[in-house]
């Protein structure tokens, strides 16, 4: 049993992600990165052990992608050993609450759902339709974004809009980072030894994309995304919340059109919009080091987000087992880390210096002995989505 691997696949509207993984080792086979698909410059980077690799694609378009995804995992004597295929999708709606054995009739299914992501369920699907061309005997299962996220109360999901939209065109909060989410308080409940339904956690995932949840007795009770991926922290290159009656201004103002400023508030703002600079908080917190204030403000602001939102979030707990830093900032950026934590002094949190520099002791906690618990906790989605499959595919 072992030897099965899972191959993971994370389709994107440019690009491809994909991993095989030994679901109950974590132990990786192959990762790589299939960029710039649709381009005459598509390209594929993969890793294997430690070394790294690239190739360019004749055909570049998703398919294309995957074919030669698995003409690799043929060269590599992979593609015996794998049982399933595991796609991370988007949106999953209020009628996935689980990942899903897919077969033709949820298939039909998961297609109505693509109004609600129109930028990245179609490609999800995209990717589960080539695995069906391609490879029609392995079994695949859709882990989604949402799911983990349908514990959420309607206090929390409805927007104070008119109900009929909710009724009749879904229009409710969803959130997003499930997969991460489920991992990682999966992982800090073992890490603190507590009982998953008796634990209570703030967490925040802070990537490209960036939100926060709470989790009360182990589910998700409230997180700062919404209808799409756009609502809550400032991200990367995203706003996060904004004032509404901003879009009709910049219209206006701008004479500009409502998908324009959906360009802008996606693709133009958050670290990038302020800053200036860079999307990418390490090139941020370089700029930041030379003095260059529009860097500096652009972290602070980013920062001040995620405190102010995982102060909200708190009122949705009976009380705070762990605040948990996870993503690619979560996990390695202390500056933003430090603070955060500054600005939630108000819940008791005081950061140790010293342990913040290295991300962590052992068990990844950066907050004094006298401070409630703040730790840093690396995702891995790519494993979940692995077990999920596996559980899944198990006759
Ligand atoms: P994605 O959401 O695409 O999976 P990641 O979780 O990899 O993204 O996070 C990317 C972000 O993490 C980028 O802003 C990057 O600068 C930041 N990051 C990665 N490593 C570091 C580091 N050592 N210090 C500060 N920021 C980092």
């Amino acid at each position: 049993m072992t030897h099965e691997y899972t191959l993971v696949l994370n389709c994107g509207s440019s690009s491809l992600k994909f991993a095989v993984l030994q679901p109950l080792t974590g132990d990786c086979a192959i990762q790589g990165l299939a960029e710039r698909l649709g381009s005459d410059q598509a390209s594929i980077s993969y890793q294997v052990n430690e070394t790294k690799h690239k190739i360019l694609l004749t055909q570049g378009d998703h398919q294309g992608a995957i074919s030669a995804v698995i003409e690799l995992l043929k060269e590599q004597a992979l593609l015996q050993s794998i049982k399933g295929v595991g796609h991370r999708v988007v949106h999953g709606g209020e009628a996935f609450s689980e990942s899903l054995l897919i077969n033709a009739d949820n298939l039909k299914q998961l297609k109505t759902l693509s109004h609600l992501a129109p930028l990245h369920n179609p490609v999800n699907l995209l990717g589960i339709e080539a695995i069906n061309t391609l490879l029609p005997e392995l079994p695949q299962v859709a882990v989604f974004d949402t799911a983990f996220h349908q514990t959420l109360p309607e206090a929390a999901y409805l927007y104070a809009l008119p109900y009929e939209y909710y009724e009749k065109h879904d229009v409710r909060r969803y959130g997003f980072h499930g997969t991460s989410y489920r991992y990682v308080s999966e992982k800090s409940a073992s890490i603190l030894n507590k009982p998953l339904n008796e634990s209570h956690f703030l967490i925040a995932h802070l990537g490209n994309g960036c939100s926060a949840c709470a989790i009360r007795n182990g589910v998700s009770v409230d997180t700062s995304m919404g209808l799409t991926p756009l609502e809550g922290l400032a991200m990367g290159t995203r706003s996060g919340d904004v004032d509404p009656g901003l879009m009709p201004f910049l219209c206006e103002r701008l004479n500009i059109s409502t998908s324009d400023v959906m360009d802008i508030l996606n693709k133009k703002s958050g670290l990038l919009g302020i800053s200036g600079i860079s999307n990418d908080m390490r090139e941020l917190q370089q700029a930041a080091e030379q003095g260059d204030v529009r860097a500096n403000l652009a972290i602070e602001v980013f920062a001040f987000k995620i405190a102010r939102y995982l102060g909200a979030l708190a009122v949705s707990l009976p009380r705070i087992d762990a605040l948990i830093f996870t993503g690619g900032i979560g996990e390695n950026d202390r500056f933003t880390r430090a603070l955060i934590l500054e600005h939630l002094a108000i819940l008791g949190f005081e950061i140790d210096g010293q342990l913040n520099k290295t991300n962590g002791d052992e068990h990844g906690r950066i907050s004094t002995q006298s401070s409630p618990i703040a730790m840093v906790v690396a995702t891995n989605e790519e494993l979940m989505i692995a077990k999920d499959t596996f559980m899944l595919t198990q006759a």
